[in-house]
């Protein structure tokens, strides 16, 4: 009988109950428990906040840092390294740091493992890794905790299908994502395999115009060097297209694109064509469908603001604030502290443009209706120090809230 493979975790330590009382003095809060307990809504003076009802840590983000307690507390002499960030929040990431878990970031050639020996304990995030990451890590002979989220597994399975019927993978997602990395590496598994990353519709555009005759293909692989497998040739891979997404892009648009390249190639080769040569297969993950289909109902209430709390670089958080700035006037916040209540002005980035900048006088004077949500990778207490500074700037003070 094999022995058990002592160097690879992923399911945790069975050590839940250790380390649940630190995980909830961390994370959980006050406020946002109130809320839920009111229906989502908090009413105080002139001001209404009303909170979507999916919002914050998804299951995915809860477990991997559930995963990376428990190691901590497994292995309390050893190193303890952690490939990047584990998810995109830097409390998060800073009170990791501060129990002695080191984070390793990419350069330019990405990771650099040369300071990894087979005594330390390495611990890898919910995107996952690619498989030359793993590869490495795993011939280094060190403990490897990996926390990689199912949903993101679910969209390996299907990459790797693809790659083993001769598909191309294109994946609508941000090439220079963890997770997309990861994703797309999956294609190597099988030879010859080969990916596209697109970011948007207009991106799937060049590849339809492409499928249509109408691409130009020293541009075409000049624009998409960076978005696709090294040997890419768009005049031999753009024939056989599986499509999947990166598991936190905006899910309308990603529908949006398989149809739009699934109905290029029937017009193009054929009904008959498309049905053997074009598979797509949704893989937006349900946590980020519950949080933008509940960021779609909240902006069905009436809202005077909408304000969005998650990492810039959260991609999850951006298709939320995108959804709201469609609908209301829309602030997207890194963190609670962007909102300075003494000053009355607000710091956040442009959901359509990107741009960062202060808006003074945000929530107006007189009654304010504040729309509220924040992305997969903000714990609870944060959310709530963001509606205590709300409260603040409107000469609340949250402390009478009970
Ligand atoms: S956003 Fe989805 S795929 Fe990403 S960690 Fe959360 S549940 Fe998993």
């Amino acid at each position: 009988m094999t022995p058990p493979d002592v160097t690879y975790f992923r399911k945790g330590f069975g050590l839940k109950q250790e380390v649940e009382a630190t995980l909830q003095a961390d994370y959980t809060g006050r406020i946002v428990d109130l809320m839920r307990a009111r229906d989502f809504e908090l009413v105080s003076g002139d001001v209404t906040i009303r909170l979507a009802k999916e919002f914050g840590f998804c299951y995915g983000v809860e477990r991997a840092v559930e995963y990376a307690y428990q190691t901590r507390h497994k292995f309390p002499g050893r190193r303890v390294v952690l490939v990047g960030e584990i998810i995109h929040n830097p409390h998060v990431n800073v009170r990791l740091r501060e129990m002695g878990i080191e984070i390793i970031m990419p350069g330019e050639g990405g990771f650099d493992y040369s300071g990894i020996s087979a005594e330390d304990v390495v611990i890898l995030p919910a995107f996952g890794v690619t498989i030359t990451d793993f590869n490495i890590l795993r011939e280094r002979g060190c403990v490897v905790v990996d926390t990689t989220c199912g949903s993101v597994l679910n969209v390996w399975k299907r990459v790797e299908a693809y790659a083993r019927d001769g598909f191309t993978s294109l994946i609508h997602g941000k090439h220079y994502h963890e997770e997309t990395r990861a994703t797309a590496s999956q294609v190597e598994k099988f030879p010859g395999g080969t990916y596209l990353v697109v970011r948007n519709m207009d991106e799937a555009r060049d590849v339809c115009a492409y499928i249509e005759g109408r691409g130009d293909r020293t541009a075409f692989l000049a624009k998409y060097a960076r978005s696709s497998s090294a040997h890419f040739d768009p005049d031999l891979h753009l024939k056989r297209i599986g499509v999947a997404n990166q598991t936190t892009m905006l899910a309308r648009e990603s529908m949006a694109i398989g149809e739009e390249v699934g109905r290029t190639m029937a017009a193009v080769k054929g009904d008959a064509y498309r049905a053997s040569n074009f598979r797509t297969f949704d893989t937006i993950c349900s946590a980020t469908q519950d949080r933008q289909d509940a960021v779609n109902a909240l902006l069905e209430q009436p809202l005077d603001v909408m304000l969005v709390i998650g990492g810039y670089n959260s991609s999850n958080t951006l298709s939320l604030a995108a959804l709201c700035a469609e609908r209301v006037r829309t602030f997207h916040v890194e963190d609670a502290l962007c909102i300075d209540p003494a000053r009355g002005t607000i710091r956040s980035r442009d959901p359509v443009t990107g741009l960062q900048g202060d808006t003074p006088d945000w929530l107006g004077q007189g009654p304010v209706r504040v729309g509220l949500t924040a992305g997969a990778s903000t714990p609870n207490n944060k959310i709530g120090d963001a509606v205590a500074r709300v409260l603040a700037t409107c000469g609340i003070d949250p402390a009478t809230i009970r």
